[in-house]
């Protein structure tokens, strides 16, 4: 599995304010947005492209057009705050949906709902923004990989070396793009410092 950390000024000045318990659930989701947008850059800067010719008011100019099936497919719900800005980067994406629930006591995922488009062919970005103890990241790849997709990169804005080690133990052939690698799980799981639990932060939730 190839981690990738991506390191940016821009990126860390929104995750002081992503992590700070004061920052409101309104703030919250347009940092959201804003880190995942600076994150799709590095994400997809290896998609396919094709040649294509258009005409500039002087003269026609060799350009390149981008030639790849994009599928999101946002986990529930936190995955939700990375969904509308992802889509407006790739507003030709098809959008599927994969509900997973942590169990409060063993922290095992559990699966709920699932709606995915076709998958074969398409390079699928899981959206994720916490990748804590990777339960749910890996049996999230799992069943993506059921239905026939094989090009999967995950997008977190957090990432628990604990999770890093059992994505790269479950799935090596998903690659992964963090804004941050924090230190450890606590004993309830959630990452640490990490920013709490993302969904609540997101929806103003307790
Ligand atoms: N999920 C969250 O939202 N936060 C954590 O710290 C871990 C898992």
């Amino acid at each position: 599995m190839a981690l990738h950390h991506v390191e940016h000024p821009l990126i860390e000045e929104v995750l002081a304010e992503l992590r700070d318990q004061s920052t409101p659930p309104e703030r919250f989701r347009l940092l959201s947005r804003r880190l995942t947008n600076l994150l799709a850059f590095d994400a997809s800067h290896d998609l396919p492209s094709r040649v294509d010719k258009v005409q500039t008011p002087l003269e026609e100019a060799d350009v390149k057009r981008l030639d790849a099936e994009v599928v999101l497919v946002p986990v529930l719900r936190a995955g939700m705050g990375m969904l509308e800005v992802m889509l407006s980067i790739f507003p030709k994406a098809s959008v599927g949906y994969v509900g997973l629930e942590r169990d409060e006591f063993t922290a095992v995922a559990r699966q709920y709902y699932r709606k995915l488009p076709n998958l074969s062919g398409t390079f699928v970005f899981l959206l994720d923004p916490m990748l804590a103890t990777g339960g749910s990241a890996s049996a999230a790849v799992s069943l993506l990989k059921e239905a026939g997709a094989s090009r999967i990169r995950l997008l977190c804005i957090v990432a628990a070396p604990e999770g890093i080690e059992r994505l790269a133990d479950d799935h090596p052939d998903v690659d992964v793009y963090t804004a941050a690698v924090d230190r450890a799980l606590n004993e309830q799981k959630y990452i640490m410092p990490g920013l709490g639990d993302y969904g609540d932060r997101l929806y103003g939730t307790v």
